[in-house]
């Protein structure tokens, strides 16, 4: 299956820096940052820099260096922010069933809070 990688999205821009973000941690190949809109009290957003638009697209065609470098972005970012003590919560959503807004991979952590069981 082909990906069709919009570049005007707006991860691909602040990956740019063309729009400011509140940066949490940067690695050579990801990027973390707070979420604009918060749904919980910790709530990050990991980014791939790469041209990557779902999981799916990123698992097949991402370098091992590219994946390696993002599963621990994400895992830093949980140290970084001391989650381990309460939990969180990791999220990706992904084309019109998972509502996903912006078509750049993305995870959600999401934590600081007791979240409700149902993943909507
Ligand atoms: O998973 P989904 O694509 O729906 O989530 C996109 C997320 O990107 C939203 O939680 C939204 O608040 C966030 N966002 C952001 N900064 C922007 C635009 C969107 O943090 N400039």
């Amino acid at each position: 299956m082909a990906y069709a990688y919009d570049d005007q999205n707006i991860f691909a821009r602040i990956l740019r820096g063309e729009i400011p973000n509140k940066t949490v941690l940067e690695t050579e190949h990801s990027l973390a940052f707070r979420d604009i809109a918060p749904q919980a009290p910790t709530h990050i957003l990991v980014i791939p820099r790469g041209a990557y638009v779902c999981f799916d697209h990123f698992a097949h065609a991402a370098t091992d260096a590219e994946i390696v470098d993002y599963v621990r972005a994400v895992g830093e970012v949980c140290r970084m922010e001391g989650l381990e003590a309460d939990g969180w919560r990791l999220i990706s959503n992904a084309g019109t069933n998972g509502v996903q807004e912006v078509p750049h991979l993305h995870v959600h952590i999401l934590a600081g809070r007791r979240l409700g069981r149902m993943l909507q």
